[in-house]
């Protein structure tokens, strides 16, 4: 963070390991959303990732990351990202359920996350999961050598504000290797042509955290779950990314 940022830049062989990594990982996300269902609990969820992940030789990235107690965050609705998985928590046709987990594959990392609809959504939660969407693509599209930092934030950011959205300020993208969170951080705000300079090597992960509403978020007293404060929708998408000589390449696809 700041001017102390430790940037590690990646050599070709430790990206090509990163994208095991997150191949694992975006086929977990893959296999997580091939559950949901109005009736599924999150808990479920989270059952699936953890298997399918460790069916691959990998391993859940999350499951104890800080006292984490599951493999993946499953935040849905209000809940931005976070959320605990949980026996209680039933979903219901119309809810956006965000799902964000990671892989760790010959110690390198995949983190990825996307935001699922449970049967047919209201038009605003459509919308909002599209925005989100279209945004952490705008994100990635700015993540070129040569570049700055600011030029990813600003350009999630004035897709969101353009909508009616707002992006959350307390919780940003990192950067991401061998440990989940390197420097340096990635605002989803911003302005082009500010912040530190982007450089071929950097392995970075953008997640957009959109709100419906404001932009405010708060934790509940489970110590985990983040949710927006005026209790609008929230939605979250996240890629691990590489910054090469030939532009950015997605780390976390199936
Ligand atoms: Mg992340």
């Amino acid at each position: 963070m700041g001017g102390n940022a430790v940037i590690t830049l990646k050599t070709g062989r430790e990206i090509s390991l990163m994208r095991d990594a997150g191949r694992i990982a975006a086929q977990a996300l893959l296999a997580v959303g091939e559950k949901i269902r109005p009736g599924v609990t999150t808990w479920e969820l989270d059952r699936v990732a953890n298997q399918f992940i460790k069916s691959c030789g990998a391993e859940p990235t999350f499951l104890g990351y800080n006292n984490f107690p599951a493999s993946a965050c499953v935040s849905v609705n209000s809940e931005v990202i976070h959320g605990l998985p949980s026996k209680k928590r039933v979903l219901r046709e119309g809810d956006l359920v965000s799902v964000d987990l990671g892989a760790t594959y010959h110690g390198y990392i995949g983190d990825t996350a996307y935001t699922f609809p449970v049967g047919q959504l209201p038009q605003e939660a459509a919308a909002l999961r599209e925005t989100t969407w279209e945004a952490l693509l705008a994100g990635i599209a700015k993540a070129l050598p040569g570049g700055k930092i600011g030029d990813i934030g600003a350009a999630v950011q004035d897709l969101c504000e353009a909508r009616g959205c707002s992006v959350v300020r307390s919780y940003t993208g990192h950067g991401v290797g061998r440990a989940m969170h390197e420097d340096p951080s990635v605002p989803n705000f911003g302005t082009a042509g500010k912040g530190l300079k982007l450089r071929a090597g950097m392995t970075i992960a953008i997640e957009p955290m959109v709100n419906a509403g404001r932009n405010h978020v708060t934790v509940l007293p489970d110590g985990w779950t983040v949710v927006t404060r005026d209790g609008s929708l929230s939605a979250h998408m996240e890629h691990t990314i590489a910054i090469t000589n030939n532009g950015p390449v997605i780390l976390t696809e199936a």
